[in-house]
């Protein structure tokens, strides 16, 4: 596991295209001496167009073309893995100059088309039912490379619109907190991909400072609480973070959030087999969840190769489900998606390293 230090001391990784604003392309196309027009032509090419490289942008001068390619790479990842699903979930292993690797998933489902991309390579939350957790945090993704999921699943998905985008993937999100609003704001912008904020989900196990700042931000995102336990004792035994802020402290900032955006807080809870999905359980989940307005995502654990958890009978599921419904919670059960790929977060990554893709 990488410690601070190693990670302070590691090269930034090179930027490249999609680290960019309108203003930060504007201002470098100027320095180059190319007209304003030029930085508008070359955003409509790489989000509204989504073409692949600098030579598809068939009314950029040659030189220039050459220039960026050179300099500002557009797409920096190349596609290590790609495992699709018999219900056509896809899962990327995106490799990066660095060495590093990340993952994001097409989650196909009715109407949606939803991305879900990492914000950190590894994650040092270490969550003890997760697969990326048992690595610790390798580094911070850069705006860009977390755009850059997000476009590499868009084009997995094509010719059908990506709907939706969640930040789920591996890393805890407000713990790599300018990276992660940047590429929001660009998943968002009309110049960038266009996705509604309503269609956009930032996924934190819970830092309430920066809970209560991404509320000040002003965006029309949802926000989702991995609550997965309603004790504070409980949920210390499995998320090591949940030290750093109580049940309690929790709600007060997802009040907040929903008090500054209007967007009701969606508690996400996973049910690991005989540690959290006992009635009791269900009861003071209930309660929690009443504090604020909010909804339940129960997801059902997808055993992870080396790690001791169980899945939770389809009837314990459904029991825990009415216990919320019946207190007037609104609950809702996950489906389990790409169940046949390494579809929990990190099992791919991890195969990688381990030399088995
Ligand atoms: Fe990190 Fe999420 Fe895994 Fe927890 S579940 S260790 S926050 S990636």
């Amino acid at each position: 596991m990488a410690n601070a230090d190693d990670i302070m001391n590691r090269p930034e990784p090179a930027r490249g295209f999609f680290d960019l604003t309108p203003d930060t392309l504007r201002k470098l196309l100027k320095d180059w001496r190319e007209p304003a027009f030029r930085s508008k032509q070359v955003l409509e090419w790489a989000y509204e167009h989504g073409v692949g490289s600098y030579d598809d942008m068939s009314n950029l001068p040659k030189l220039l073309r050459r220039r960026l390619t050179a300099e500002l790479p557009l797409y920096t990842s190349t596609i290590v893995s790609r495992q699709e699903s018999s219900d056509r979930t896809v899962k990327l292993l995106l490799g990066w100059p660095d060495g590093a690797t990340s993952e994001c998933v097409l989650i196909p489902d009715a109407e949606r088309r939803t991305a879900c991309i990492s914000t950190q390579v590894g994650c040092p939350v270490g969550c003890v039912f997760c697969a990326s957790g048992l690595d610790g945090l390798q580094r911070q993704l850069r705006p860009g490379e977390i755009v850059e999921q997000a476009m590499r699943v868009r084009r997995e998905c094509e010719p059908d619109r990506l709907s939706n985008v969640v930040l789920m993937g591996l890393g805890e999100p407000l713990a790599n907190y300018d990276a992660t609003v940047q590429a929001v704001r660009t998943v968002n912008a009309e110049w960038g991909m266009a996705i509604g904020g309503r269609r956009i989900t930032i996924s934190t196990v819970g830092l309430p400072r920066q809970i209560r700042r991404l509320a000040d931000e002003q965006m029309q995102i949802t926000l989702a609480l991995s609550l997965h336990a309603p004790t504070d004792e409980l949920r210390s035994q499995i998320i090591p973070w949940a030290d750093r802020a109580n049940i309690a402290e929790l709600i007060d900032a997802c009040r907040y959030f929903f008090d500054r955006t209007g967007r009701e807080v969606t508690l996400e809870y996973l049910l690991l087999g005989e540690v959290n999905d006992g009635s009791e359980h269900a009861r003071r989940l209930a309660r929690v969840a009443k504090q604020i307005r909010s909804n339940v995502n129960l997801i059902r654990y997808n055993p992870v190769a080396g790690l001791p958890y169980r899945q939770p009978s389809s009837a314990t599921v459904q029991e825990f489900l009415d216990t919320l419904i019946t207190r007037g919670v609104n609950a809702h059960v996950r489906r389990s998606r790409g169940s046949d790929i390494d579809a929990a977060c990190g099992q791919l990554r991890r195969r990688e390293q381990a030399g088995e893709t």
